[in-house]
C-alpha cells in the first residue's frame, strides 16, 4: 500500500559536526553507510522508498543538530542554512520529498520567525525538535511564542529522541539500555509529559505535538496518568489522558510491531497513528513489510499508511 513517511533522516555539510559524536561507537563500515544514505537524494534514497511503498518522505535532519549548539546566534544560522539546504532538495523533487524545518529555540523569538519562514516561504509541513536544547525543553514560558506561531501556522512540530542532559543514574553501568533500547524512550516521553502537565495545551489548544516509536509508551499509559493527576491535585484544564488524545499524534517508526501498534491505535483512535521508516537508521523495507502484513481492518491500514498523514500535513494526494 502506498505510504507518506514522517521521520525519514537526511544530515546537511553544516550540521554534520553535531551529528557525527553520536557515531563514535559505531564501526567505520556501517557508519560510511549510514553517512552515504543521509547525503543522498537520488537512486539509493528513492529506490528504498519504492521498495517500501513510500511515495512521499518528510525529510528531517539526523539529530541532535543545533539542539546541542551552545552559541544561540550560530545555532540560530546553522538552523536557517540547513532549511534553505532542504529546501533545494524539496523543490528538486517535489513530488516525492517534503520537508520538517530545523529549528534553534535558543533563541525563541527568532526560533517563531524561521518557523514561519519555513511553513510559509519554504512550504514545510512543520518542524522536528530534536529533544531538549543545551538541557531547555519545550514546556518552558520561553518558548511560548515558539508555540503561539506553530498553533497560528498550524504546524505540528515533532519531537525526536536524543540524549537526556545527563546519563541517568538508575542506568548504572548497563549501556546497552541507553539510546534507542530505553533512556531515549525515557527522555522524550518525559519532554512531552512536561508539556502535557506544564499547562502548553492549555495555553495553545490548537498545538499539535508528534512523537515517534508509537509514542514513546505514552499510550500505554493514560489511566495511571490520570489517575495520579487527581491524587497530585494537577490543576490543568482537562485530563492528562485527553491531551494525549488531541494534542499529539503518533507514527510507527522503529517500532515495527503488532502489540505497540493496536495499543496505539485503542490508546489514541486510528485517525491519530501514522506510518514512519526512521530511514536510514531502520531498514525501510522491513517498516513497510510490517505496514502491509500486520493484522489490521483495510481502512484502518490506509488511514495509518498515508491518509492521517496527508489530512493533518495538508498533503494532496490521489486515490
Ligand atoms: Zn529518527
Amino acid at each position: 500500500m502506498k505510504k507518506i513517511a514522517l521521520e525519514e533522516h537526511f544530515i546537511s555539510p553544516g550540521l554534520i559536526e553535531y551529528w557525527q559524536p553520536t557515531m563514535t561507537d559505531v564501526p567505520k563500515p556501517i557508519y560510511d553507510k549510514i553517512h552515504a544514505a543521509l547525503t543522498d537524494f537520488g537512486d539509493m534514497r528513492l529506490s528504498s522508498m519504492d521498495g517500501a511503498g513510500i511515495e512521499k518522505a518528510i525529510l528531517s535532519i539526523a539529530g541532535p543538530g543545533v539542539q546541542v549548539e551552545p552559541d544561540a546566534a550560530r545555532a540560530t544560522a546553522k538552523a536557517a542554512e540547513a532549511n534553505d539546504f532542504l529546501a533545494n532538495v524539496t523543490s528538486a523533487r517535489p513530488d516525492r520529498y517534503l520537508g520538517f524545518a530545523h529549528i534553534a529555540l535558543q533563541d525563541p523569538q527568532a526560533a517563531a520567525r524561521e518557523l514561519e519562514r519555513c511553513v510559509r516561504d519554504l512550504g514545510f509541513k512543520g518542524a522536528m525538535i530534536n529533544g531538549n536544547s543545551m538541557g531547555a525543553y519545550l514546556d518552558e514560558r520561553q518558548f511560548d511564542p515558539f508555540w503561539a506561531k506553530a498553533e497560528e501556522l498550524q504546524a505540528p512540530i515533532y519531537l525526536h529522541p536524543a540524549d537526556p542532559v545527563q546519563p541517568y543514574a538508575s542506568f548504572g553501568s548497563y549501556k546497552e539500555l541507553t539510546r534507542a533500547t530505553w533512556g531515549w524512550g525515557v527522555e522524550t516521553g518525559t519532554h512531552a509529559l512536561r508539556m502535557i502537565f506544564g499547562g502548553v495545551f492549555d495555553r495553545f489548544p490548537g498545538a499539535l505535538l508528534m512523537l515517534g516509536h508509537l509514542g514513546e509508551t505514552l499510550p500505554y499509559l493514560l489511566w495511571r496518568f490520570d489517575s495520579r493527576a487527581k491524587l497530585y491535585g494537577v490543576t490543568l484544564k482537562r485530563q492528562p489522558s485527553e491531551y494525549i488524545k488531541d494534542n499529539i499524534a503518533v507514527t510507527v517508526s522503529g517500532m515495527f510491531s503488532a502489540e505497540p501498534l493496536n495499543c496505539a491505535v485503542a490508546a489514541l483512535g486510528g485517525s491519530r497513528v501514522m506510518f514512519s521508516a526512521d530511514y536510514p537508521f531502520e531498514s525501510a523495507a522491513e517498516a513497510g513489510h510490517f505496514m502491509d502484513d500486520v493484522s489490521l481492518d483495510e481502512a484502518l491500514r490506509e488511514d495509518i499508511c498515508w491518509r492521517n498523514a496527508a489530512r493533518i500535513l495538508n498533503i494532496p494526494m490521489q486515490g
